[in-house]
């Protein structure tokens, strides 16, 4: 999963990464509405953080250009306290939840996870297909109550495949939603991943559809 955090205040900019970081996302930050527009227009996020009161473009106007084009990335908005009115209009704009200044981390990142279980349709925290259950609140996964030991990259790939169950998902996405911008993407080494991947899961839980991708089998 990837996440876009839109933030002008550095500090803050630093710790929303590192958080959502820790949780295993990976993260692109923009410092001004601009840049932060431009990259939600051209990369394929899970999630965004978007703080309303941006130099360049105010947040409310990123997102409004964003839906007017379109865009249905689940975006979750940062409003100052006592501004009801930025609320109003970030909701109105097409927020889909929104925080006030100053919040706590762990509320942010559960509410990152319902706004990307709900975009996906899944309504629990817990995603499951067949053996397999991703707790979204502890980033663990486990087949058959047991759980497995993944390294960061294996997490990522089966995460987004778990949160696609049995679609068909191309190893250019793949790699889109498992890499940082500032990332040297290379989607032969999703191929890897996925070999490592199956070493760890029952046989035949994540299938290979000839020139188009992976899916994991919901059927098993
Ligand atoms: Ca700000």
């Amino acid at each position: 999963m990837r996440i876009l955090v839109v933030e002008d205040e550095l500090t803050l900019a630093a710790q929303l990464a590192e958080g959502i970081k820790s949780v295993g996302y990976v993260v692109d930050v923009a410092h001004n509405g601009v840049d932060g527009h431009f990259m939600g227009e051209t990369e394929p996020y899970d999630a965004v953080v978007l703080d309303i009161g941006l130099p360049q473009m105010d947040g409310i106007t990123v997102l409004k250009k964003w839906r007017a084009a379109g865009r249905t990335l689940p975006v979750l908005i940062l409003t100052a306290r006592d501004t009801w009115r930025e609320k109003v209009a970030g909701i109105d704009a097409g927020a889909d939840d929104y925080l006030t200044k100053p919040f706590h981390m762990e509320e942010l990142l559960a509410r990152l996870r319902a706004l990307i279980r709900r975009a996906g349709g899944h309504a629990s925290t817990e995603l499951v297909c067949g053996p397999l259950t991703l707790d979204t609140r502890s980033s663990r996964v486990s087949v058959d109550g047991t759980a497995l030991t993944l390294t960061s990259h294996e997490y990522r790939v089966l995460a987004y495949l778990m949160h696609h169950p049995g679609e068909i998902v191309s190893r250019a996405e793949l790699s889109e939603h498992i890499y940082a911008q500032d990332f040297d993407r290379d989607s032969n080494t999703v191929e890897v991943f996925i070999a490592r991947l199956r070493k760890k899961l029952p046989p035949g839980l994540i299938e290979t559809v000839r020139g188009l991708g992976y899916r994991l089998n919901k059927a098993q």
